[in-house]
């Protein structure tokens, strides 16, 4: 980071803003001695569920365990199958496969680059048992058309809004419109604790039931498990400093959605450097801020030569990855997915950026 004269993240200047804020909460824990679950993060679940307008979250490790406990608390077991996209973090489909069952993949809209409903229903099988949508880079994917097929054919929908906290479709918020929804809290997410760290939004009191407690090996009671279950806890240290950082959330996505849109005001003058599309209905929280360029190598080069950090979310599509090959998916397969993987480029935004920075890394590009 520290290289960098404009890094992609800066969780940094983050901190320092709330320094006072965060120290108080941190201690708070260490004194109470409440490292695991406890009160802290029973009060971030209770806020994030309000936050998200769902009955329910349930605190977790990780954003990938929160994927996985989701998928088995609405039914996913071995043999089923799970439509998705290969334009996401293994992560989505490392869940899929931890519960025993396989991806399908759908490919994307090539202007929002998000699942391409229109190709979802002629994926279904005897064996499709959920729709696992990804609200990538913080862009909710059109939930109408895959609750409508989710009803027709049976299926659960489990949302990956680990890139979309308080991102929104038509006024209703990521993670209350599926039957649960994963979120991540890696420290560089929109809403990020200082570690690994995770939850699950549900309106389904069964499901939040079940999460509960498979969350934590299973138990009804102390040394009393009513199922095996698995050890993924948040962190008190993590709940306490998440509650914090709540309270910032709406004027960060506020704060990601202007610059994004300066970004985009000033990019009309390059052709060839195109944002992504918003959807109509869609009120995206940017975790990320991407573009595609045929000339993506030669502006990545010429970022980074100037001081400025970029990434690609995501180079390699998963149907390409070696751990996939077994799923014998034809490499030319996804063509909208394997065209934007070599086209897209994610330019820094954060909260803290300013709008000269959005200048500069638009002077580069134009150059
Ligand atoms: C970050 C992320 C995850 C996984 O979250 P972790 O907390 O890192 O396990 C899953 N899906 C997507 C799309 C992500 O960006």
């Amino acid at each position: 980071m520290a290289n960098y004269r404009i890094p992609l993240v800066d969780l940094r200047a983050q901190y320092d803003r709330m320094k006072l804020e965060v120290d108080a909460a941190m201690l708070r824990v260490v004194e109470s001695a409440a490292f695991i679950l406890g009160p802290e993060v029973e009060a971030f679940e209770r806020e994030f569920a309000s936050y998200c307008g769902a009955g329910a979250c349930i605190a977790c490790g990780n954003g990938t365990d929160a994927l996985g406990l989701a998928l088995e608390a609405v039914g996913v077991r071995t043999g089923d199958e799970v439509i998705t996209v290969a334009n996401t973090f293994i992560a989505t489909t490392e869940a899929i496969t931890a519960v025993g069952a396989k991806p399908v993949f759908v490919d994307v809209d090539p202007t929002t680059l998000l699942m391409d409903t229109r190709l979802v229903e002629e994926k279904v099988t005897k064996s499709t048992r959920a729709i696992l949508p990804v609200h990538l880079y913080g862009q909710m994917v059109d939930m109408d058309p895959i609750l409508r097929i989710a009803r027709q054919y049976s299926l659960k929908v489990v949302e990956d809004a680990a890139q979309a906290h308080g991102a929104e479709h038509w006024g209703k918020r990521a993670g209350c419109l599926g039957d649960a929804a994963a979120f991540s809290y890696y420290p560089g997410k929109n809403l990020g604790a200082y570690g690994d760290a995770g939850a699950i939004v549900t309106n389904d009191p069964a499901v939040a039931a079940r999460v509960r407690r498979a969350r934590n090996h299973g138990r009804s009671a102390k040394y009393e498990h009513e199922f095996e279950g698995r050890n993924s806890r948040m962190d008190g240290l993590q709940g306490a400093i998440l509650r914090v950082k709540l309270r910032y959330l709406d004027e960060w996505n506020a704060r990601r959605r202007a610059l994004a849109a300066l970004y985009t005001e000033k990019l009309k003058k390059i052709p060839d450097v195109k944002p992504l599309a918003t959807r109509l209905g869609a009120e995206p929280v940017f975790h990320l801020y991407v573009v595609q360029s045929s000339e993506r190598e030669a502006l990545r080069r010429r970022l980074a030569d100037a001081g400025i950090e970029v990434g690609v979310h995501y180079p390699i599509p998963l149907h390409r990855q070696p751990a996939y090959a077994y799923l014998n998916l034809p490499s030319e397969a996804l063509p909208e997915t394997v065209r934007a993987s070599a086209r897209i480029l994610s330019l820094p935004l954060y909260p803290e950026m300013t709008e000269d920075a959005v200048s500069a890394v638009v002077e580069v590009l134009s150059t």
